[in-house]
């Protein structure tokens, strides 16, 4: 326990948000100072057993701008946290402190066909849900859109269903507009809507400030159904997706291509008979209509195994997404503990010779799974690849090899932002932070330079 939180000081954390909402309880701290880098062997390690020493839910952008006041004061570090489903440690209290949840800021403050604006702690399938009703969606989501928040994606996600039409959160013209609260004694509360200033608070891994409201800009509903399709060759089915991806005449939201054995993970798609033995599949959401995508399946070899007309925004139905970007290794992690991951950015001009290549060296220790992303233009395979964890140096091993032939790789295996191996852009936050986060308080040991 950092002696600074001490009884007075969670009195004055309750004046603020009410008794109920400055929570202590041994378990809920445990559980609530976790988010998903246990897919990581690495950092499971490192992080098992750091706990906050109190979390807090403010309600409102003024209770929470009273906290970090609170905080600041007293010099105690503080963690923001959304729905903790992020995968790379960066909301786990390090140095213990004040967990700021934003569970409570959960309001719609405005949304209109264009843009959605939103406090930090709003879950995205909310967003999906009311916007479809006035004819609208997000432009992407994450696989985790049940759960994770509105600021949780912007500072913690990078990409998802939807990003091969309208690129990824640094792409301009995706996030309209941030509202920050600076780390001060006096905090400021900053609007930020230049791309440029922006990208100081994008994937900022809640390093640089706290976020209160965010808005993102829509794009108009589409009528999205859902396909498997198998192919009983990986190649085949990965040119198939690739072939769908680019082809303007075929919208798409959704093209996953993931090898076989994974899946075998998938339980409840198996229950649909929709994974046929020895066979790739592709995961598509598409507005064309059964006989088309039968159609076109059919010349390339591949053939649908399931289909629902309608893409699901309910918890209870199927929905294909629950299977694709990160969430394929969710499954096969369940299926077995030995499952980790990489993630990978291929090289358009010859990623099926650098995927044949990494096969051939580390054959079924990994099993390839690429999704169809974009940054403006062209969608372009990223990959999110199964690797069977065997130790620390094999799991280096199989990142520098994907160096060497040209794959680049953004390690899911440090909690250290301004690691060179992260190759995020950190440069920009570590400066921000200098100014927003003067005395180092936000979410420390994460960054080196911090
Ligand atoms: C099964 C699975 C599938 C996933 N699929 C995808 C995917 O398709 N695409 C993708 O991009 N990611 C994916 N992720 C990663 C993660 O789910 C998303 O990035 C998600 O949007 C994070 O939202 P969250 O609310 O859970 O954030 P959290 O995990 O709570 O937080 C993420 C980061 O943001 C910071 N943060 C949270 N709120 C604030 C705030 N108000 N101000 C400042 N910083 C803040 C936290 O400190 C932390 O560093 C997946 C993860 C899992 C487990």
């Amino acid at each position: 326990m950092n002696s600074k939180i001490n009884s007075s000081f969670l009195a004055q954390l309750g004046a603020v948000v009410g008794e109920k909402y400055v929570i202590t309880h041994p378990t809920r701290l445990d559980r609530n100072s976790r988010d998903t880098y246990w897919y990581s062997p690495i950092l499971k390690k490192q992080l098992d057993g750091k706990v906050a020493d109190v979390i807090v839910q403010p309600k409102s952008a003024d209770e929470l701008t009273q906290i970090i006041a609170l905080c600041v004061r007293e010099r105690v570090p503080i963690v923001p946290r959304g729905a903790g489903t992020g995968n790379y440690g960066q909301s786990v209290p390090i140095h213990g402190g004040v967990l700021i949840s934003t569970k409570r800021m959960n309001q719609i403050l405005e949304l209109t066909p264009e843009l959605a604006r939103l406090e930090a702690g709003v879950i995205l399938l909310n967003v999906e849900t009311a916007a479809r009703e006035i004819g609208a969606e997000l432009r992407f989501f994450p696989s985790t859109l049940p759960t994770s928040t509105a600021a949780g994606f912007m500072a913690g996600g990078s990409a998802g269903p939807g990003s091969m039409n309208w690129g990824n959160l640094w792409t301009p013209g995706n996030i309209l507009q941030v509202t920050i609260i600076t780390i001060e004694e006096e905090p400021q509360t900053i609007k930020i809507s230049d791309p440029a200033e922006m990208q100081a608070v994008i994937h900022n891994c809640g390093l640089t400030a706290f976020i209160s409201e965010v808005t993102f800009a829509l794009a108009p509903a589409e009528p999205w159904q859902q396909y498997v399709l198998a192919h009983p060759h990986f190649e085949d089915a990965l040119r198939f997706g690739e072939q769908l991806a680019k082809d303007k005449q075929f919208p798409t939201r959704l093209v996953s291509v993931l090898d076989w054995p994974s899946p075998t993970f998938f339980k409840q798609l198996i229950k649909e008979n929709a994974c046929p033995d020895d066979h790739a599949l592709v995961l598509l959401h598409t507005t064309k209509n059964k006989s088309d995508v039968e159609h076109i399946a059919q010349s390339a070899g591949a053939r649908v195994t399931w289909h629902n007309p309608v893409a699901s925004t309910h918890k209870s139905n199927l929905e294909l997404s629950d299977f694709a970007w990160n969430h394929t290794t969710l499954w096969a992690l369940k299926a077995d503990p030995a499952w980790t991951y990489l993630q990978d950015t291929l090289n358009p001009e010859n990623f099926y010779e650098q995927l044949r290549q990494r096969k051939e060296k580390f054959g079924d220790d990994v099993i390839d799974h690429i999704e169809f992303t974009g940054a403006g233009g062209e969608p372009y395979p990223a990959g999110l690849t199964l690797v069977r964890y065997k130790s620390d140096e094999q799991i280096q091993d199989v990142i520098d090899y994907g160096e060497s032939i040209g794959i680049m790789q953004y390690s899911p295996h440090t909690t250290v932002l301004d690691e060179e191996n992260t190759r995020w852009e950190w440069k920009h936050l570590v400066e921000a932070k200098k100014v927003w986060d003067r005395h180092g308080l936000l979410n420390p040991g994460h960054l080196q330079n911090n």
